[in-house]
């Protein structure tokens, strides 16, 4: 649907988002699980150490670090949904690992 100013379409948007919530929320959710998916190896995603499997405290792990680096050599600004997104069209490259957040954060201290 054309609008006649930006504004308009970013209220339209914006609307959008507020009325579809849990929409966004099972779409964002889906395309981490394929992707994690994709990096554990299978449909039961857990943490590579720790055997973790809540889906929400689950990350990608750059395996070799760098990962901020590659971020911004693919022109987004954080991680998560855009980076998944960017992954899967990619063809999912290799270099990562599933990991809880307490295991990403002692790798990236070096406890692990
Ligand atoms: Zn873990």
């Amino acid at each position: 649907m054309p609008y006649k100013t930006s504004e308009a379409r970013r209220a339209y948007r914006k609307k959008w988002r507020a009325k579809n919530k849990e929409k966004i929320a099972e779409t964002r959710r889906k395309v981490k699980l394929d992707t994690l998916s994709h990096y554990a190896g299978a449909l039961d995603v857990r943490c590579a150490y720790c055997e973790e499997a809540d889906l929400t405290v689950l990350q990608l792990d750059h395996i070799n670090g760098g990962g901020r680096q590659q971020r911004k050599e693919m022109g987004l600004a954080s991680a998560g949904y855009g980076f998944y997104l960017k992954l899967k069209k990619l063809g999912y490259p290799e270099g990562f690992q599933v990991l809880c957040a307490n295991c990403n954060i002692r790798k990236h201290f070096g406890a692990l």
